[in-house]
This record gives C-alpha cells, structure tokens and sequence, in this order.
C-alpha cells in the first residue's frame, strides 16, 4: 500500500511524538532532529539561490533610493545656488544619476498636492519641473506603524 510521504511523516511524528515542522523551500513537513531545516541538498540550494537572489535585487533598489534620498538633500540644502527654475532642478537631478523610477512612497498634502518620497526626503512634480519636498521624520514613522 502506497502511503503519501506527508501522511507518512505525519504518523510517524505522532506516533513517536516527534515535533513535525517544515522544509523551509517546499514547505514538505520534516521529522527527524529539530534543526533539520530541508528536505534535502536540492531544496537547500534552490532555498539559498532564490533568498540570494532576492538579496541582490534588495540590494540594487536600497542604493539607488539612498542615491536618489542625497541628491534630493543636496538640492534641498542648495537650492539657490544648484539651481534656479523647477525644470533646472529636475535636469541637475537628471544629470546627477537620480532615478525617477525609483521611490519609497507617495505623499498626499493638506493641499491636494502629491510629493513623490524616497524615505523622509521627496519632490513635487511642477510642470516639467521639480520643487524639493521634505517631511518631518515622525510623520514618516507615523505612515510606516500604520
Ligand atoms: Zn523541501
């Protein structure tokens, strides 16, 4: 008689008392000793590939918004003498690697008004232009408990 592999480990867990827990990539249920975190070397692996993988992505994203959160505080804090006009600054962010794709969250004003954020620092968007927008640290902590 042909007996599934988790009814299998399911009995044998409760027969012996066994604390039952799972493969951390397929999720197939363990027995056996309480560290054992995989099924076998291949679910090992495809764990540590997709996890490094997903860590190098993380990683990228993290760089270019703290890139993108510097030049918005060196605009910002030099504002007059960087640039004059809302389209000069977005250029000056341009040429500087800022990365308009990239950015934490979208901030909607008092005044209907969106800023685009990259943590506390943002922009607003002003015809082709930008105009520098930054947010009190405790609001931004506020947005991110709720
Ligand atoms: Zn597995």
């Amino acid at each position: 008689m042909l007996i599934g592999r988790g009814l299998l480990c399911f009995f044998i867990a409760f027969m012996f008392k066994i604390k039952a827990h799972r493969c951390k990539d397929c999720g197939e249920r363990l027995i056996g000793r309480s560290d054992k975190m995989y099924c076998d070397d291949r679910c090992r692996v495809r764990y540590y590939r997709s996890n490094n993988q997903l860590h190098l992505i993380k990683r990228g994203v993290d760089q270019i918004l703290y890139r993108n959160r510097s030049l918005l505080i060196r605009m910002r804090e030099n504002m007059k003498s960087i640039t004059s006009t809302s389209e000069a600054r977005a250029y000056w962010l341009r040429r500087k690697g800022f990365d308009f794709n990239f950015h934490t969250h979208v901030l909607t004003l008092n005044d209907g008004r969106m800023a685009i954020m990259c943590y506390e620092e943002g922009y607003l968007l002003d015809g082709n232009g930008v105009v520098p927008w930054s947010e009190n640290h405790d609001r931004v902590k506020a947005l991110i408990s709720t």
